[in-house]
């Protein structure tokens, strides 16, 4: 059938043609490249209109908050546990019980009271120069990160960005604020250069020899992977991945920092339903593989399929902290950065 989605950029929601009924409202932080396929294929199965709006996590919740009861948004779609988690402290998303939902994601992937649903995993994992590291005698725990050994050697982003926040908290939960505000320092001291760019940055600045180690995202080093970029593909195949706290002690997390992308139903929805559909639509086996795959993430659905890539990367053990527990010590996190060097 004839698709009617609209995207919609920084405000502005455009209907790409004449609505005979309201349109499911997305408001989405991900890329459009990434999920416009799959909500075309969600319209041409269901017959359901859907509009999109993309922007920041904490913009859209913004915007939320502020269309009140009005707010045309049915299903906000954002990356970082701590932006869903965000939203459901906020009271902006809605409780769903769905049996396909529970079978589709385990428990420790969903929030215990169903308002929200990872859809997308990723690790926040060690990249490191192939040339100036060992792994097997160099790497092993995030903790390790804060030993002066690593002195001159560490490449991250700033420690406002919610991917470091949700790692910190995670910490918190772990080893307690004292512990973490001290890690925090030992990563201060340690950092290669004042923190600059995103993931990808510190991934090309660990390949050119800027620092020995950086810590990203594992999706962003499999996009680069697989990247047409040869700058970005080069950086990718001079360095290598490290899931650390694979053998951690007491106090330390119990397996590699695990997020995820994920969606919930907002609260002052009228079509609930449809919203419930699309997310069900989103866990469902092959849907995961496509939604998987295009953005490298690891399937949260247990029987869809790893890309080659993640594959290649082998398997790790995942902290099987629950993700709602350090989504709500984000503040205590920026806290303690706030306190540090590592802006
Ligand atoms: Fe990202």
């Amino acid at each position: 059938m004839n698709i009617k989605l609209s995207i919609c950029t920084f405000g502005a929601m455009i209907l790409a043609s004449a609505s005979y009924a309201d349109p499911l409202t997305v408001y989405t932080s991900r890329g459009e490249e990434l999920i416009l396929p799959l909500l075309d294929k969600f319209s041409d199965e269901t017959g359901i209109e859907i509009q999109m709006l993309n922007d920041k996590a904490p913009e859209l919740i913004a915007r939320m908050q502020s269309e009140g009861e009005a707010s045309p948004a049915d299903v906000f779609l954002p990356a970082d546990v701590s932006n869903l988690e965000m939203a459901a402290q906020k009271g902006l998303l809605s409780s769903v019980k769905s049996d396909i939902l529970e079978a589709n994601i385990p428990p420790q992937l969903r929030d215990d009271e169903n308002k929200w649903f990872g859809l997308g995993k990723r690790a926040r994992v060690i990249i490191y120069n192939l040339e100036s590291v060992n792994p097997e005698t160099d790497l092993s725990t995030y903790e390790d990160l804060a030993n002066p050994k690593w002195n001159d050697s560490i490449l991250v982003r700033t420690s406002s960005h919610p991917y470091n926040l949700s790692l910190m908290a995670a910490m918190i939960v772990e080893g307690g604020s004292e512990n973490t505000k001290t890690w925090i320092e030992g990563i201060v001291e340690n950092l290669a250069r004042s923190p600059q760019g995103g993931d990808r940055d510190q991934i090309k600045a660990v390949a050119a020899g800027e620092g020995k180690i950086a810590i990203a995202n594992s999706y962003y080093y499999a996009l680069m992977k697989n990247s047409d970029v040869p700058e970005e593909k080069e950086a990718a195949d001079a360095t290598g991945i490290y899931f650390p706290n694979q053998n951690a002690g007491e106090g330390q997390l119990a397996g590699t920092h695990i997020n995820l992308s994920g969606a919930g139903i907002v609260s002052s929805s009228d079509m609930k339903l449809e919203a419930q559909q699309l997310i069900e639509f989103l866990s469902r086996e092959d849907i995961q593989n496509e939604y998987a795959e295009s953005n490298q993430e690891y399937p949260v659905n247990p029987a869809a399929k790893l890309s080659e890539t993640l594959e290649s990367f082998g398997t790790f053990k995942e902290d099987d902290i629950a993700l709602a527990s350090f989504a709500t010590l984000i503040d205590d996190a920026l806290k303690l950065t706030d306190e540090s060097g590592w802006k």
